[in-house]
């Protein structure tokens, strides 16, 4: 069977870069030691190679399907609600009173990492659940908890996530889909959902949708959106009204269903409501930073797999020879693997810093995720919270974007034969493409990012996140080696402030349009600082491993985490300098450019 992951360089991450010593110190988590979750990750490593990895492309070539009545899925959809539920990746971070095994969210992100490189078509379907489930445990009333929890942590019952609407994508304060009060507490529900993950299937008895909508008669806008569990089926097995309407055609991730569903068209769709009416958002958003460090984990593990697909080709194919300092070729000799060209050696590199760049700084959010649950004082929860808020943007953005061109890079590899069905390369292309737009698209996370994240609390986020970077900076200034590199991002940091120090003077005018008007490039800018402090944090601890002597880690291993944090510093971080001049240029041309000069 073909590589999809590199498991040492994740628990290397998780481990050692990373660290959850710490976590597993505490009282939360103390139930839990390092070689338990690492037969925890062996599990699912197992798992994925024998239900999922084989049936990655069979998944693309047979898309779920609607057959007029309900959504067709592969029948390999039904391993992840028995033996994966078994394993316990829906429950893996759910606390032990609910039923769960209180797994840190870190870890937890780890073995998810793990199946998704394998086929990302499928661990969506427990991730929703895992995600619809963690908000009702986490809001909903004892009896709502009672009918649901086990069942969905057990692989019974399915959940979804259902916010869009046609006129209700990216602004949910659009949402129309109505729930009408009954006399027993219950309410009607009247409207439609689109793009719904997993919205429908037949591999469970039922399936939760966890669904916004508002009271009628409840205020405009966000402050009138209610959360409701509305059950595919009633109680007594009848329908419950809500009645799929289609399933989308998509370019990638086809095993993975996305359906238009149609609520109460028949005027007996039953819900209860989550909590108290009009939070439905505020509860939303409290899952969202799981939600969106779940998809930029999905684009890391995507483009760490389309690595290993790369990677195995540029060692088979030969073409072409070794051009020598002179400029000659020699034709006596046979031709070269194509590893040995300067060009495929920087797209491989290209790939492999993106994408291990990107798994570690979604492990660094994962790890404040877990430390926010293990804090005692306040402090502390506002300084995991913040830090928190502040990477995650960036943690669902970096990720998805870049690894686009990580994994492009990897169909370069390939050459002719990277556009071409059977080779994977191009599938891992077209399934990351999503990843860039749902749960909230790079445009709305680059908002979210310079707009609000960068400003609350007097701009605390950043300032503690830049305490965060410092201690690495001054553990690198001690090494010779590392000056360099850290020297180049301390250089970079200052760019950040100068950078928000110009744009300041529009927010202070209440030119908020021009505040936010590159807000996708500062998001390009920030988040590629984020990445180079990660391998710099990988380049210190595999030098610390290496001197040690003491390292279960190969020298060959670790040296390519110190040759591909040089990479990362003198291409990527390089090739953003421009950034800074096009964000602080005064000419603003997409604000002055009128709609009728784009023909
Ligand atoms: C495969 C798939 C699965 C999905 N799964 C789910 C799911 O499970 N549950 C669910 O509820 N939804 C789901 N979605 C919906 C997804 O979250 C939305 O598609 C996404 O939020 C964007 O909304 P939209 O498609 O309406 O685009 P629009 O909101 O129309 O955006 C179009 C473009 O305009 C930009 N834009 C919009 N508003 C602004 C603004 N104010 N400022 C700057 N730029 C802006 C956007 O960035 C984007 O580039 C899924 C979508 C897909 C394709």
């Amino acid at each position: 069977m073909a590589k999809f992951i590199n498991l040492d360089t994740l628990k290397f991450q998780l481990f050692n870069v990373i660290g959850i010593a710490d976590l597993l110190a505490t009282d939360h988590f103390k139930d839990h030691d390092e070689e338990g979750l690492n037969m925890f990750l062996q599990s699912i490593m197992d798992f994925s190679e024998q239900e999922l990895y084989p049936y990655f492309q069979e998944m693309d070539e047979n898309p779920a399907y609607f057959d007029g009545k309900i959504i067709q899925t592969h029948p390999q959809v039904a391993k992840i609600f028995t033996l994966g539920a078994e394993l316990g990746i829906i429950s893996a971070p759910i606390e032990f009173k609910d039923g769960g095994l209180q797994i840190p969210f870190s870890v937890h992100t780890v073995g998810a990492a793990i199946m998704d490189a394998a086929n990302n078509s499928l661990p969506g379907y427990a991730g929703l659940t895992l995600g619809s489930v963690e908000l009702i445990i986490a809001f909903a009333s004892e009896a709502i908890k009672a009918k649901y929890v086990e069942k969905m942590i057990t692989g019974v019952y399915s959940g979804t996530m259902c916010l869009t609407e046609p006129q209700a994508g990216s602004s949910l304060s659009d949402i129309t889909t109505t729930a009408y009060p009954q006399a027993d507490g219950t309410y009607k529900i009247k409207g439609q959902k689109i793009f719904i993950s997993g919205g429908d299937q037949q591999h469970v008895e039922n399936v939760i949708h966890l669904l916004l909508a508002r009271i009628e008669g409840a205020p405009a806008g966000t402050k009138g959106i209610s959360l409701f569990t509305v059950p595919k089926m009633d109680i007594n097995g009848n329908s419950n009204d809500v009645i799929t309407a289609g399933e989308f055609k998509k370019m990638g991730q086809k095993g993975y269903c996305t359906t238009h569903l149609i609520f109460g068209e028949n005027d007996h769709c039953i819900a209860e409501l989550v909590g108290e009416p009009n939070s439905g958002l505020k509860y939303m958003f409290k899952m969202m930073n799981a939600a969106r460090i779940g998809v930029g984990r999905g684009a890391a593990s995507i483009a760490l797999a389309a690595y290993e697909a790369s990677l195995k080709y540029a060692n088979e194919r030969t073409q072409g020879r070794k051009i020598s300092d002179t400029g000659k070729k020699d034709l006596t000799q046979g031709q070269t693997k194509i590893i040995n060209h300067p060009d495929i050696r920087r797209l491989l590199l290209s790939q492999k810093a993106i994408a291990e760049g990107s798994m570690s700084l979604i492990l660094q959010a994962a790890y404040y995720y877990d430390k926010l649950i293990v804090s005692t004082t306040k402090e502390d929860k506002d300084k995991y919270n913040l830090l928190l808020e502040l990477l995650t943007p960036m943690a669902k953005t970096y990720p998805s974007e870049k690894g686009i061109t990580s994994v492009s890079n990897g169909i370069q590899v390939l050459g002719g034969y990277g556009f071409c069905s059977e080779y994977i390369l191009q599938q891992y292309f077209r399934d990351i493409r999503i990843s860039a737009l749902y749960e909230g698209t790079t445009g709305i996370q680059s908002i979210d990012l310079l707009g609000r994240k960068m400003t609350m609390n007097d701009g605390m986020a950043p300032q503690l996140l830049a305490q965060e970077i410092s201690k690495s900076l001054i553990e690198a200034r001690k090494i010779e080696s590392f000056q360099l590199y850290a020297d180049m991002l301390g250089k970079r940091l200052k760019d950040i402030v100068d950078i928000m120090q110009h744009l300041s003077q529009f927010s202070m005018a209440g030119k908020f349009n021009s505040y936010l008007a590159d807000a996708s490039l500062f998001m390009e800018y920030f988040s590629t600082v984020c990445v180079a402090w990660q391998w710099l944090k990988m380049g210190l601890e595999a030098y610390h491993l290496k001197n040690s002597g003491n390292s279960n880690f190969t020298d060959d291993f670790l040296d390519s985490k110190i040759h591909t944090m040089k990479y990362f510093f003198h291409y990527e971080l390089a090739a953003t300098s421009g950034l800074k001049d096009i964000i602080m240029d005064p000419t603003m041309l997409t604000l002055t450019t009128k709609n009728e000069v784009i023909i």
